[in-house]
């Protein structure tokens, strides 16, 4: 008699229990808070994203779904709040980069300060912040990425694009640098369970007789035998305001 397989779900990180690696991670406190901003494709095929490991990671952290969020009640409550002093993680031309400037904290009052993270593909965190005007006039702060992505088998737009996890992993170093995070070794966990995560999807594709990895370009080619994308290198990979023209889209 044929025996039904059930796979279990785990509900922190919506991965198969066998390809979930929460438990790589300890999570952790922060002076800063943090919201992902994640896009609802995303949501849907999160089980290559790592937004979720980023938010199962930090305590201080919540995922807020959607595109457009000049209308999403939570996002324009926390803009509203005289408690919160909102930010985003997003390169442009006028964020601060905090790999070379400090992040200037008066004007934090006694405000907690708040970090939105957007979790998108690089063209829909694009779309996204055309879309929510309202996290235009935001501060923005970005760092430089000396670093390259050790998120293999996702092919990045450039190669300092980083997954989420990695960015929130730099920003967090950073801001330790500066004197306004003591969260020492405990976030190294973030990385390990990204490394885990790729070993894992990695044997999976490369392996013939996992017939329900849904992998179908078979296995993953190393980073150096992929050939750079054509469209990224005429077309922005951020959204800047002053750049953009509604005749572009
Ligand atoms: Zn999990």
């Amino acid at each position: 008699m044929e025996t039904l397989e059930y796979r279990t779900l785990c509900l922190t990180c919506l991965r198969p229990s066998k390809a979930c690696f929460c438990a790589c991670i300890n999570p952790f406190d922060t002076n800063f808070a943090f919201r992902i901003l994640m896009h609802p494709k995303e949501a849907r095929k999160g089980h290559l994203g790592t937004g979720r490991l980023t938010n199962f990671a930090l305590n201080n952290c919540q995922i807020i779904i959607g595109e457009d969020f000049d209308h999403n009640q939570e996002v324009q409550e926390l803009l509203n709040s005289p408690n919160i002093f909102p930010m985003i993680l997003y390169p442009g031309e006028e964020s601060i980069n905090l790999s070379s400037s400090k992040l200037e904290t008066q004007s934090f009052e006694n405000k907690t300060p708040l970090v939105f993270i957007i979790d998108g593909s690089w063209p829909c965190a694009k779309s996204m912040m055309r879309e929510s005007k309202s996290l235009h006039s935001l501060p923005r702060i970005s760092f430089d990425s000396t670093i390259e992505s050790r998120f293999l088998i996702k092919h990045q737009p450039a190669k300092y694009c980083l997954s989420t996890i990695e960015s929130t992993y730099i920003l967090l170093g950073l801001l330790e640098q500066q004197g306004l995070e003591n969260i020492g070794a405990a976030k190294d966990s973030m990385i390990k369970a990204l490394d885990q995560l790729v070993k894992f999807h990695i044997k999976c594709a490369s392996d013939p007789s996992m017939k329900h990895y849904d992998r179908k370009g078979g296995a993953y080619k190393d980073p150096s035998e992929r050939k750079p994308s054509k469209k990224w290198e005429y077309r922005e990979i951020c959204f800047d305001e002053k750049n953009y023209s509604r005749q572009r889209i």
